[in-house]
């Protein structure tokens, strides 16, 4: 699944292409993905100036001239492929610019969404309005993460994962930044120390900024016709490694808790 620093990728791959252009064709190539995509959106953007992209949480956002915004999400499979030599069958959403560019959003578990709306409201929209900050902006910070804790009795793990506490984080940058914080992952939120947590916020916006770098620097693969979107820190610390050995020389672990694991290091994580 597509975390946070590869939607910043994705976004910035799109953006390189998109940005100030005209949109000629908007072609949803079916009716719905995880939701209904909007009856109007082809009206809406056909023929509008692309302003800007950006990003809340994992999803992107595409603003147009017209003061609306189209936001995608990549669901569990879904990428963009820039300038498809021929449109396949899991290509749902077809752009075209004036100049010729055409970019599609393919997805074939159909996880992901679009849609599209007023820009003014953005910050209302029903998946933004309860989202917590995002965890590289100044308002995520140590503070911030005690006043969401206060009287919360669930692990720091689900509580990292809630969006309404912090916008956009994964299971994989979870269980890493909470590796680099030197944290068990299933103490209880509320307990942990402000010290601790203004390293767990230092962590979180270290393993994102890094994973963002590495993005970065394979770009021009992503826009590559054929391009896959895949994880670019592929050397986790902890993450997808039960049984390995730890940075400190013990033993990688798994728990799963509702059908998710956790990886972490017994001996560095307390
Ligand atoms: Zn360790």
């Amino acid at each position: 699944m597509p975390e946070l620093p590869e939607v910043e990728t994705t976004v910035s791959g799109l953006r390189s292409v998109l940005e100030g252009e005209v949109i000629v064709r908007a072609e949803p190539r079916r009716a719905d993905l995880r939701w209904p995509i909007p009856a109007d959106l082809r009206q809406r953007l056909t023929g509008a100036r692309i302003e800007m992209l950006g990003r809340r949480a994992k999803y992107g956002l595409i603003y147009t001239d017209r003061q609306d915004v189209m936001i995608f999400h990549l669901g569990m499979s879904g990428r963009w492929r820039i300038d498809p030599v021929e449109i396949e069958k899991h290509d749902h959403f077809i752009l075209e610019t004036a100049n010729g560019r055409v970019v599609a959003l393919n997805d074939h578990r159909r996880f992901g969404s679009l849609d599209i709306i007023d820009s003014a409201q953005l910050d209302a929209y029903r998946f933004f309005a309860k989202m917590g900050p995002e965890p590289l902006s100044d308002a995520f910070d140590a503070s911030a993460l005690q006043k969401a804790f206060h009287g919360r009795k669930a692990p720091i793990k689900a509580m990292l994962l809630n969006q309404n506490i912090v916008a956009g984080l994964g299971n994989i940058y979870v269980c890493e930044a909470l590796h680099m914080a030197g944290i068990d992952p299933t103490v209880t939120a509320s307990s942990i120390s402000k010290p601790r947590l203004r390293r767990l916020v230092i962590a979180i916006k270290e393993v994102l900024t890094a994973a963002i770098a590495a993005g970065g620097s394979t770009l021009r693969d992503f826009a590559a016709p054929d391009g896959e979107l895949g994880y670019f820190a592929k050397e986790w610390r902890v993450y997808g490694r039960e049984g390995d050995e730890c940075i400190c020389g013990a033993t990688v672990v798994r728990r799963v808790d509702s059908g998710r694991s956790t990886f972490y290091c017994p001996k560095c994580q307390r």
